[in-house]
């Protein structure tokens, strides 16, 4: 059986590199509860992918920047609600330091949710928490979905994490649309993965790649800027090969990278954007 047999196994793997963090005694945070929620095929996808852990550094610098911009968006912003779509094994009610008062909402495919309630079934999120099991592609599900959580919000942080490289260009249009139709979904912080960055994923992963939608797609060229005519506009990109060299998690070989880019100018801005954390405010 292959590693990943579907979408929803990506959250067992990106749960296995945030327990590699956890573990380590300069661990940047702690997830208590992802080794528990990666379990065995967790491990197994990290073991057996091509170049399955020295593609951690990218998922552990994320969920710091992640970390740091919710948190930062929540406590200055007076955010009420925080709608995570594609939350998969994301433990963040459990362990963030996070208002009593915020409403959490996180939606994702059926399964992985059924197993994640299972497994945290007696832990106390540090907020309210509601889980919607959903397919994200199913627009009449999900607009009602957004009209419901827009008519009891009035200031909603929305959060896609390692979600948009799965959809095409198409979905993800269509769905920047549908939120920006709920005025109160005023924040959206998302990840992208540049036309570069798209190309070496295939050319690695592509014997795994095609198994229950595990298949990568959206990789805009231009960037942040692609969701401005869907009705958002760009507050703050953070690039991940600059945090990682912040938080001394860097991807192989980034010195390599670094000395290349400072004899050829041109190539900077592509090895800055091969992978990036967008902050969008609605328009
Ligand atoms: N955000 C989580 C994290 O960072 O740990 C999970 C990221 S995981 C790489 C991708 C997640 O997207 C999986 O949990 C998968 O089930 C979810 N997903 C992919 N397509 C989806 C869809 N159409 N509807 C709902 N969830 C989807």
């Amino acid at each position: 059986m292959a590693p990943i047999e579907h979408i929803s196994d990506t959250a067992r793997w990106v749960a296995a590199y945030r327990a590699m963090e956890t573990e380590r005694a300069d661990a940047h945070f702690r997830d208590p509860y992802a080794r528990l929620l990666a379990g065995e095929q967790g491990e197994k996808i990290v073991r057996t992918l091509p170049r399955g852990m020295s593609s951690a550094w990218a998922v552990i610098v994320r969920t710091c920047v992640f970390d740091e911009m919710i948190l930062q968006v929540v406590q200055t912003q007076q955010v009420d609600t925080v709608l995570n779509l594609a939350s998969g094994l994301d433990t963040r009610p459990y362990r963030l330091p996070l208002p009593a008062s915020l409403r959490w909402i996180e939606v994702d495919l059926p399964d992985i949710l059924t197993y994640k309630e299972e497994k945290l079934a007696d832990i106390k999120p540090a907020c309210s928490l509601e889980i919607v099991k959903m397919d994200l592609v199913d627009v009449t599900s999900r607009q009602a979905l957004f009209s419901r959580i827009g008519a009891i919000s009035q200031r909603v942080l929305v959060v896609s994490e390692g979600l948009s490289p799965y959809l095409t260009s198409d979905q993800i249009a269509s769905l920047a649309q549908d939120l920006s139709t709920q005025p109160a979904f005023r924040w959206w912080l998302l990840d992208l993965i540049s036309p570069f960055a798209l190309q070496r994923i295939r050319k690695l992963w592509k014997k795994q790649l095609g198994r229950g939608r595990f298949v990568f797609h959206f990789a805009p060229a231009e960037g942040a800027t692609f969701f401005n005519p869907y009705g958002w506009k760009v507050l703050e990109v953070r690039s991940s090969v600059e945090e990682g060299h912040r938080l001394k998690r860097e991807m192989p070989f980034a010195w390599f990278w670094r000395f290349l880019v400072k004899i050829f100018k041109e190539k900077q801005e592509i090895f800055r954007n091969t992978y990036i954390f967008a902050l969008l405010e609605q328009i």
